[in-house]
């Protein structure tokens, strides 16, 4: 079992990062023999980790190939919602679970991250170290899976995350302002500290001024209402209060709604 298991976590771990790290950006097509070459790892665990990558929707199908998934917008607004309250809840948990050789480290990555402005590629792993030595001082296993699966699929913003690192002053005084929050074990002031964080830093990645992006998140809430009404979730009907408007189906399998909605 753990012959065949390894080599399938190291074909798959090995595709995490090169979307991770932009060398596979999205669209781009990933092709099995290419990929046995280029690892070096023979093309079964090859076919079994894109398998799990398409399960996981990092990857999805054009035709006959496989793509790299890119996120629309809608789909990238959902995401910061819910990483920003997945986030915000470790770091409410971290400032009381946290040792404090937990914070010590919080406060060293701070004091190491200065040395990175003007390396975008260089903060923006050293932002994802940051985030999970959070989670994981939240102490809560359960968590730490969820926000890993939300960082997963922030893989497909790669590029514009490091684009939006562009401020990266900004980012480091947001940081600061956690570690503190954590180290005063205030769990209200750490949470909105670090939701604040994450909408600013969906702001950068989007462009959009905050009441744009206000106006579209209330958008895109209503939008999942619907989504969720048509697959059965909340009642047809309740949707249709919401958007008196068409029912549009896209992909033959998800309907949304393409018209402006009147949003609660
Ligand atoms: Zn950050």
């Amino acid at each position: 079992m753990s012959d065949l298991r390894s080599p399938q976590k190291d074909a798959y771990g090995l595709i995490l990062e090169a979307i991770d790290t932009g060398m596979y950006k999205p669209g781009d097509r990933l092709v099995e023999s290419e990929l046995a070459d280029r690892f070096g790892v023979s093309r079964t665990p090859i076919r079994e980790a894109l398998q799990r990558l398409e399960t996981q929707s990092l990857l999805t199908r054009d035709g006959r190939s496989l793509i790299v998934a890119s996120l629309d917008h809608n789909q990238m607004a959902e995401l910061y919602v819910v990483r920003g309250e997945l986030e915000g809840l470790a770091a409410r948990l971290a400032s009381r679970q946290a040792t404090p050789e937990e914070v010590r480290v919080l406060q060293d990555m701070l004091e190491a991250d200065h040395a990175l402005i003007g390396d975008p590629e260089a903060l923006s792993r050293a932002n994802r170290r940051f985030h999970k030595q959070i989670h994981l001082a939240s102490h809560n296993r359960y968590l730490v899976q969820q926000l890993d699966l939300v960082h997963r699929s922030m893989a497909l913003l790669a590029s514009t995350s490091i684009a939006a690192e562009g401020r990266s002053e900004d980012t480091l005084a947001e940081h600061a302002a956690i570690v503190d929050a954590i180290a005063a074990g205030d769990g209200d002031r750490a949470d909105q500290a670090l939701r604040d964080h994450i909408s600013k830093r969906s702001r950068r990645g989007s462009g959009l001024t905050p009441r744009r992006l206000r106006r579209r998140n209330s958008m895109v809430s209503c939008r999942g209402a619907a989504m969720r009404a048509v697959i059965g979730l909340v009642p047809e009907e309740r949707a249709r209060q919401h958007f008196p408007e068409r029912l549009v189906e896209r992909d033959g399998r998800q309907r949304v709604i393409e018209r402006k909605a009147r949003c609660p």
